[in-house]
């Protein structure tokens, strides 16, 4: 193979696998991420790219990265994930509101970004199990605090070989998360909240994963557990092909010339969707400055201010919940990139996160993150973007995107004139109190949150204010019947999981 990229751990302690492996190992044996041992380079000229539809620039761009797959095995993916269950014909469309454009990739099945990559993955990973002569089910295990619960549901409902279970917590979600959740078709789907709080899930999860009895049993039923999470590589290169993919919108659209440097600016949680338009700009899309925008939880933002690390301080929960994160797993991938490929410096700056919860990187390390720009919103912030974007422009955000809209305000002046691109990480119908707040500059009437009834009457709020009409994933979850109901405690989780699959 001409360019063949393999992977290994952030951490040193693997051998370099295949991409195929790596997706169906998700996290690295020593704990570690997997990450290319170098940067493939587009192979095709923007000119070129600019004449491509979204399913063959995805094809261009995953090919450099997973290179084991062959070419019908990947288009075969990429067919199966970008299509009708997008609500756009151009799967992600661009709008320019001033001086900002925005990435919509808010267009699939649950509204939200996450669908780019969880669309995708459950492809990846049966056509990896199958090269790789697996012939397990794969029963994706998940505890959740609402969206990537419902994005994972969604992506691998009714994907032959694999079935998936959702562990939520009981009252710890919202209405419409849990609506979401609780109509979700497909007949390998289960959904079951539990009494506790989300780190009870996910510790409960956790625990499912590493019990040797459970495993045994499983192996006996030709089944393995997997994960969905983002730290996987199968989720994270799918996300390069929309950074490209924009570029070639602002050209034809926006009228960028061709090889003309564009910032991007990205709401930021666990940095993988900020990653990802690093990586595009190491495979050669003429990106300018990474803007990474945080809510109060700024621990990014101090991080790229001072070059320490800390996730020592006070947890806040905010009007953008995707965001709400003290620690950012994919960060360790640059950290990787920063130290040099040095796997011992990265494990070194690991174990200090985990021991102290702080680290420092070097004053060399630092210069290498030149390329990129902290910024955060805080509440009042968010609210205001999404009052004065609809005010001057006319055009309705989320909060998340909100976040992202307000630091590239903030930093308007200091990018030598070259246009941001935004990435409108959900659609403002999946946040609609807020939204209505911040449009209107009132918070929604209290006391009767979390009805149907109150839900609904914002949903139609923002149909008006937006003027797009009501999406799939919104109707579907006034309308459709519950398909789950099952409950049970915390310590019940792995009898749960038993019965489930009838071990
Ligand atoms: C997950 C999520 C984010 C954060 O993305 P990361 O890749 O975790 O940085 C931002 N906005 C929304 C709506 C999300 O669901």
């Amino acid at each position: 193979m001409a360019d063949q990229v393999l992977y290994s751990s952030t951490r040193g302690g693997s051998d370099k696998i295949t991409a195929s492996k790596a997706i169906l190992s998700g996290l690295a044996p020593d704990g570690g991420l997997f990450v290319p041992d170098h940067f493939p380079k587009l192979d095709k000229t923007i000119e070129e790219l600019c004449d491509m539809d979204y399913k063959e620039i995805a094809y261009n761009v995953m090919k450099l990265f997973l290179t084991d797959y062959t070419e019908a095995e990947l288009r075969d993916c990429i067919a199966k994930a970008y299509g009708s269950n997008f609500d756009d014909e151009s799967i992600v469309p661009l709008t320019s509101a001033g001086p900002l454009t925005f990435l919509e990739l808010y267009h699939g099945p649950t509204i939200a970004f996450k669908d780019m990559a969880l669309q995708i993955l459950p492809h990846l990973l049966t056509t990896a199990a199958k090269k790789n002569g697996v012939e397990d089910k794969i029963v994706i295990l998940t505890a959740t605090s609402g969206d990537t619960g419902k994005a994972a549901l969604a992506g691998f409902a009714d994907v032959p070989g694999t079935g998936i279970i959702v562990f939520y917590p009981k009252g710890g979600v919202s209405y419409f998360q849990e609506r979401q959740m609780v109509t979700q078709k497909g007949d390998n789907t289960e959904v079951v909240s539990i009494d506790g709080n989300f780190d009870d899930a996910q510790t409960g999860v956790k625990k499912l994963f590493g019990d040797e009895e459970l495993k045994k049993a499983l192996a006996a039923k030709k089944i393995r557990f997997s994960s969905a999470n983002s730290i996987n590589i199968g989720r994270l290169v799918p996300q390069i092909v929309y950074y490209v993919w924009g570029y070639t919108r602002m050209v034809k659209e926006e009228g960028i010339k061709s090889g003309e440097t564009l910032d991007v600016c990205v709401p930021t949680g666990n940095f993988g969707n900020i990653l990802a338009a690093f990586y595009a700009k190491q495979i050669g899309l003429p990106v300018g400055k990474l803007i990474c925008a945080s809510n109060t939880n700024k621990v990014l933002y101090d991080f790229f201010e001072t070059g320490s690390y800390d996730k020592n301080r006070e947890f806040t929960l905010t009007i953008s919940p995707s965001m709400d994160i003290l620690v950012s797993s994919n960060l360790e991938r640059l950290i990787y990139l920063i130290a040099g490929n040095d796997a011992n410096k990265c494990a070194e700056l690991m174990k200090k996160l985990r021991e102290s919860g702080r680290y420092t990187i070097s004053t060399e390390m630092k210069e290498k993150l030149a390329d990129f720009r902290g910024g955060f919103a805080t509440e009042e912030d968010t609210l205001k973007a999404i009052h004065d974007t609809y005010n001057k422009y006319g055009y309705l955000i989320d909060t998340h995107t909100a976040v992202a809209a307000s630091v590239a305000g903030k930093y308007a002046g200091e990018n030598e004139g070259r246009p941001v691109l935004v990435a409108s990480t959900a659609s403002p119908y999946k946040f609609a109190a807020s939204v209505v707040k911040g449009v209107s500059g009132e918070a929604p009437k209290t006391g009767a949150e979390d009805t149907p009834e109150y839900e609904w009457s914002l949903v139609k709020k923002i149909e008006e204010l937006f003027g797009r009409e009501i999406p799939n994933a919104v109707l579907d979850v006034k309308d459709a019947p519950v398909r789950h109901d099952m409950h049970c405690s915390a310590a019940d989780m792995k009898k749960t999981v038993e019965k489930i699959l009838g071990l």
